[in-house]
């Protein structure tokens, strides 16, 4: 693995081994378990791609949630990826009485009905399985750009998450879109080809549609809300800010 980070770092543009040197920055500053979790998004295959570059060096836990509906390339995706890459991608699924709960409540698309049907859907399907992907964890990985939306604007290579009580990591912070395009065109990273049909960022399948050009890039997730955040709960704290004054910007 040594080799194989060595040769990365030679043959590669200076910011490809700029995230290569937060990478093993992150490990640095996290005394234990780093997890990864992925979407099998634009952004989180290029992250894939660069912590399977990085090797054992990084060591760090791939997981990603698995809502129940997601779409089915997203599946083709997951499977596609772990080949690639040589790894396993953990999957926390939401626990069956609690779904089941819900939708008697609320019904199978009822996420519709109200903002806070959704917000229910999200706590059930996403937020308590990221807590049981996360336990244990000092350091939470994303594939986070900052330039994705104004909620995420804030968004640092690393900062403190005072309420899971770890260090959130975005090593692409910095990156644009067609920074990561560009690595994943040159890597022949897997990539969803829902995004060839004009979906740029890929959730569960009855809240994500494509967007129109010009659109930004998170229009196509809750479109029938009004909230311009456009986030899920993932990364948002209990005061409803995406990410705190965080001030730890790592050395990168
Ligand atoms: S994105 Fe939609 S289907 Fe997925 S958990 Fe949230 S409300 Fe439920």
């Amino acid at each position: 693995m040594a080799a194989q980070s060595d040769a990365f770092m030679r043959n590669s543009p200076a910011f490809e081994a700029e995230v290569h040197d937060r990478l093993i920055a992150a490990r640095a500053s996290c005394q234990g378990k780093i997890v990864f979790t992925t979407s099998f998004g634009l952004e989180d295959q290029a992250l894939t791609s660069l912590i399977a570059a990085a090797g054992s060096a990084t060591d760090i836990v791939f997981a990603t949630l698995d809502t129940g509906r997601l779409f089915p390339e997203v599946y083709d995706l997951w499977a596609q990826t772990e080949a690639r890459y040589g790894i396993i991608i953990r999957g926390y699924a939401p626990k069956a009485d609690d779904v089941e709960q819900f939708v008697r409540d609320q019904g199978i698309n009822g996420f519709r009905t109200s903002p806070e049907a959704r917000k229910r859907c999200c706590s059930v399907r996403k937020l308590l399985p990221l807590e049981r992907a996360l336990r244990d964890a000092s350091g939470w990985m994303t594939g986070l750009r900052a330039d994705q939306s104004q909620a995420r604007a804030e968004t640092q290579f690393i900062q403190p998450d005072p309420e899971r009580k770890l260090l959130k990591i975005s090593p692409l912070y910095d990156w644009s879109r067609e920074r990561t395009l560009d690595f994943a065109r040159r890597h022949k990273v897997p990539l969803n080809p829902l995004h060839e049909r004009g979906f740029v960022s890929i959730g569960c399948a009855p809240c994500t549609r494509a967007v129109m050009p010009g659109e930004p890039e998170r229009a196509g997730r809750w479109w029938w809300e009004q909230d311009a955040a456009k986030e899920c709960g993932l990364h948002v704290g209990s005061d409803g800010r995406l990410v705190r004054d965080a001030k730890m910007q790592a050395a990168s």
